[in-house]
């Protein structure tokens, strides 16, 4: 799952993940749960994390190549946020190769940037679960409380504006690039990502299904 930061891809992919029962394989998450647990990792890749930078490739490649071992993710798996640069994309495919294993899609979610500022400065999420939520588009039924564990909803601390601004330009740099790398191997497929969270979840699982082609994937 591809696109910029507020693009939709986390909340994309846990409705994904329930659908299709595979595990959703985010390194963000990963990530933060290190910096939860204070490990050695955690504490380098916060630096980074904080200031809307790309932790050392080494981390997350690492993090990728141990998480797809474990047995859940035998039958699939939805990446989420990783490659984000052109090195990670081709240490996944040697990883990938080596399992057998190709990528089926790139899903590439695009939405403009002002509507990405405001996805990103009201985005909550719950400190517990990591359950998303979002004050105006998103909120949850149980006010300051997560609507599925109950534990306390709170403002991630890179989803402050100047953060969100770096974390942008970080994206247009060395991520967006990765869309040329997929597309010329044909399995990259660019959708909307502007409308309601379930017709984009709609328009994607029609591409996953086979159903939409190519060109009609990419215009909708
Ligand atoms: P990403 O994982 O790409 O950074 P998220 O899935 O966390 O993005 O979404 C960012 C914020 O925008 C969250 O608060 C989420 O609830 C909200 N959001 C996601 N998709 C949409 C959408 N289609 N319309 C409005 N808000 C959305
Ligand atoms: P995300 O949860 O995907 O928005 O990621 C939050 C932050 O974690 C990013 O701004 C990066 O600092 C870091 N991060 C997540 N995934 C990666 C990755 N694949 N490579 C490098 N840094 C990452």
């Amino acid at each position: 799952m591809m696109g910029p930061p507020g693009a939709g891809k986390g909340t994309q992919s846990k409705m994904l993940s329930a659908k299709y029962s595979v595990p959703q394989v985010s390194t963000g998450d990963m990530l933060r749960d290190a910096v939860k647990r204070r490990s050695r990792l955690g504490v380098e890749a916060k630096m980074y994390m904080d200031r809307g930078q790309l932790v050392r490739d080494g981390i997350v490649v690492g993090i990728i190549e141990e998480r797809l071992k474990r047995s859940d993710c035998a039958q699939g798996f939805i990446l989420d946020g990783f490659p984000r640069n052109t090195a990670q994309a081709e240490a996944l495919d040697s990883m990938l190769k080596g399992i057998g294993r190709p990528l089926d899609f790139v899903m590439l979610i695009e939405v403009n940037e002002e509507a990405l500022v405001k996805r990103l400065t009201g985005r909550r999420v719950c400190k517990a679960c990591g359950a998303e939520y979002h004050i105006l588009y998103k909120p949850s039924a149980k006010g300051a409380e997560c609507e599925k564990c109950a534990a306390e909803i709170i403002q991630r601390s890179d989803d402050r504006e100047d953060v969100i601004r770096e974390r942008l330009k970080v994206y247009r740099e060395s991520t967006e690039p990765l869309a040329e790398y997929y597309g010329a191997s044909g399995i990259l497929r660019r959708l909307d990502g502007d409308g309601p969270i379930d017709s984009v979840q709609a328009k994607l699982v029609e591409i996953m299904a086979g159903r939409a082609p190519k060109a009609e994937a990419a215009a909708s």
